[in-house]
């Protein structure tokens, strides 16, 4: 079976845990499989990075200091730990400093000049996949696994402009990650790619966006055609809830690509949200593998299969904002929803739920709560004197995931007797027309009580609607 394999975060955090990459890998080579392998930053990394860019920008140089050497050290560690060659271990020790360097000169740069682009901050953040990725090509080549190592812009995944969340320009990619990596494959070699990054036509670096790397993988099994995707995580699969909310909650064995985005929208961190669509419009199946426990089935992403399951899931986005816009006659409640919205493209942020009461003088919008601020500020500018913004800070998104429902009376009633017998008081309901999730809006204090009550409710009991 031929796979992109994507391993990131814990998976690549030391160096015990590459060398069991390289050991997974090793395995499917044996049995002449083709194998590409996708690799994000080290767990925090990415975080560290922008923490970076973030004490550079105000000046503070002892911690850009403290910073890069933590980087340093980490990846410095495992250089030791995963590479048993000592002259690929010295070639990749001298990689790592080159690259600390050129990010001290950075992060000099932004620390003089005030300023970082989001093109600047793009090329940062690339250094977490590329440091990693370096270092995993290595031992790889350490223990005899025929390697090469691209950067994802390298391979072929080319995107538009728009630093910090690019969109992929498929035809261009497809055809570019054909010719990279195809004849590599064919002749048992194993491209090893940077999650991530992509470039520009220009070969300017870009992004796809926090947990970007799946997306990275999933474009690749589409374009070369391959019979799976695996994700490697350190847990089990796509959880039916957060198990640090619900300890009794379990792997899904198996979903369908629409529920898995629905999660991966809803807050289920396992996946990005983009990253089955590739894979979609091909009809490749993606596997979410646990790293810990081979024996494992994990769960399989793939075509419809709902197997009688009404809910698949709970999940829960915490700490978002609700803002309310009221006021507005009837007959200008066309041009306020459209100000509304303005102001929301503006700032570029997304509407994780939208709902209009049907007398429109009352539209609600729950966004991430670090654009609130400014999105209130610049509706307020915006919108005539008689509509009142009103907003609320502390409140999360529940919502209940499945395509069982779809069809199915009684549902809502269950999802909101379940949350009412906790004495939990909804603020906002949101279904699509697809009935694939219904959400809601509770305040902070509540959220894990209702993903409590409704895994509960549609999970851990058996349904009888
Ligand atoms: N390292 C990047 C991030 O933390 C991409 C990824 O993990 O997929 O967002
Ligand atoms: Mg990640």
């Amino acid at each position: 079976m031929n796979t992109v394999m994507k391993f990131g975060g814990v998976c690549t955090s030391s160096g015990a845990n590459i060398l069991r990459i390289t050991d997974i890998v090793r395995k499917h080579l044996e049995r002449r499989d083709k194998v590409v392998l996708v690799t994000s930053a080290m767990a925090g990394v990415t975080d560290t990075l922008i923490e970076l860019i973030n004490v550079a920008l105000s000046g503070k140089d002892d911690e850009v200091l403290r910073l890069l050497s933590i980087l340093k050290e980490r990846h410095l560690q495992v250089c030791m730990e995963a590479i048993g060659r000592p002259e690929l271990r010295e070639e990749a020790v001298r990689e790592l400093e080159e690259s600390i360097r050129e990010l001290q000169y950075m992060a000099m740069m932004i620390s003089y000049l005030k300023e970082a682009t989001p093109r600047s901050r793009d090329r940062i953040l690339a250094f977490g996949e590329k440091m990693i990725t370096r270092i995993i090509w290595r031992a790889m080549l350490s223990r005899g696994i025929k390697a090469e190592y691209f950067t994802g812009g390298r391979a072929g995944i080319i995107t538009d402009d728009n630093f910090g969340q690019a969109t992929p320009l498929m035809h261009l990619c497809e055809e570019r990650l054909r010719s990279a990596l195809l004849p590599l494959v064919n002749e048992g070699v194993v491209p090893i790619v940077t999650g991530f990054i992509g470039q520009t036509m220009s070969g300017v670096e870009t992004t796809l966006g926090r947990g970007g790397s799946d997306y990275t993988a999933t474009i690749i099994g589409a374009a070369l055609g391959f019979d799976e995707v695996w994700v490697w995580k350190d847990v089990e699969g796509i959880m039916t809830a957060d198990p640090k909310i619900v300890p009794n909650a379990k792997p899904i064995p198996k979903i369908s690509y629409e529920e898995a985005t629905e999660l991966a929208y809803f807050g289920a961190k396992v996946l990005h949200p983009l990253a089955l669509k590739p894979l979609m419009q091909k009809n490749i199946p993606l596997r979410v593998r646990s790293f810990f426990n081979l024996e494992s089935q994990g769960t399989l992403v793939s075509r419809d299969l709902n197997n009688g399951k009404i809910v698949k899931a709970v999940t829960m986005i915490p700490k978002v904002a609700l803002i309310t816009v009221s006021g507005a006659e009837l007959y200008e409640a066309p041009l306020v929803v459209a100000k509304v919205f303005n102001t929301l493209f503006d700032v570029r942020a997304n509407a994780i739920m939208v709902s209009q009461s049907s007398s429109q003088t009352n539209i609600s919008i729950v966004v991430y709560s670090d654009k609130l601020k400014e999105i209130v500020d610049r509706a307020k500018a915006a919108l005539p004197e008689n509509c009142e913004v009103t907003w609320e800070g502390n409140v999360c998104v529940v919502a209940v995931v499945g395509s069982g429902m779809r069809g199915r009376p009684g549902v809502a009633a269950k999802v909101f007797n379940s949350v009412a017998e906790k004495g939990v008081n909804v603020r906002m309901i949101a279904q699509g027309a697809s009935e694939l999730n219904i959400s809601m809006v509770v305040r902070q204090e509540d959220a894990i009580k209702a993903v409590q009550a409704l895994h509960s409710a549609f999970i851990s009991e058996e349904h009888n609607i």
